[in-house]
């Protein structure tokens, strides 16, 4: 069965854990790391002849356009993974949109695809900013990849469940692909996933959880970034658990992904979940879970 391997392209400063020591506004002063992180990662997928989906932030496609053309040229899916990595629950739907068009705009300017996948910055569609997905579909995309169906401080809908399916908004459908979990029992998620779950944890740990899915007859989506193989970045966390969320197991994550994709079959997401009939399972149904 072939899994979704995604990653989410941006720099070491973007992550949502260090908002509170680097500015936004600083991020043009700060040395640029993603080229040589996000090149390792296509040098490591092209070894095991792995096609995936990259999520680019508009921020990091309108400074790199040679590497998001080389991504496309590679055969890897484009996606789209916001302009500036601003938290979708914290934005308007006024807002929302304009970052989401000027990202949309960045990408199609670096390599001439127009993204079709998104994933938010830091699972950022939850409960309470559902009414995005709508604002997606109005903006092009068929698929969604943005929900974590788990309990965490930041983001998840832990009630969606581990299954891919399609949304009909007020906009038409969209196939949101969760990020992979485990059932523990009836209310309790496990994370499967990645990027950070992938770093913290045995590696048998995720291949079992993939296994686990697989036998349900269910593709499992996998995710990471390029910064998480690169154990020389700069540490940049301030607190204790943004620093154990952020670098801790950075030595032995390109070892992991090395194993995955030697373990598994991987394809991208819109290739291994083709849009299918649309289901009339409203959003508010999702709301309501
Ligand atoms: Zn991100």
């Amino acid at each position: 069965m072939k899994n979704i391997i995604s990653v989410d392209v941006e720099e070491y400063f973007h992550p949502t854990e260090l908002e509170g020591c680097i500015s936004a506004g600083r991020w043009t002063s700060l040395p640029s790391l993603v080229e040589p992180q996000t090149r390792q990662v296509l040098d490591l997928f092209s070894r095991h002849g792995v096609k995936a989906t990259f999520f680019l932030l508009g921020w990091v496609a309108e400074r790199h356009p040679k590497l998001v053309r080389d991504i496309a040229a590679a055969g890897h899916e484009i996606g789209c993974h916001s302009y500036a990595h601003r938290l979708i629950y914290t934005l308007t739907p006024a807002e929302f949109r304009d970052d989401t068009v000027r990202a949309i705009q960045a990408i199609e300017d670096a390599c001439g695809v127009t993204p079709r996948a998104y994933r938010a910055p830091s699972y950022s569609v939850t409960a309470q900013s559902l009414w995005a997905l709508e604002i997606l579909v109005e903006c092009g995309f068929t698929h969604d990849s943005s929900i974590y169906p788990i309990s965490h401080d930041r983001y998840g809908i832990p009630e969606f469940g581990s299954r891919a399916r399609t949304l009909w908004t007020p906009s038409g459908p969209l196939v949101e692909v969760p990020i992979a979990t485990v059932k523990l029992s009836e209310s309790r998620m496990a994370p499967v996933g990645g990027g950070g779950y992938l770093r913290l944890l045995p590696y048998r740990y995720t291949a079992a959880g993939i296994r686990r899915i697989n036998r349900h007859e269910q593709p499992a989506c996998i995710y990471f970034h390029p910064w998480e193989l690169d154990p020389e970045q700069p540490r940049m966390a301030r607190s204790w658990i943004s620093r154990l969320r952020t670098y801790t197991g950075l030595t032995s994550m390109r070892s992991k992904v090395e194993r995955l994709c030697t373990d598994f079959e991987f394809g991208p997401l819109t290739a291994v979940h083709p849009t299918p009939e649309p289901v009339d399972h409203p959003l508010t149904a999702v709301a309501a879970c």
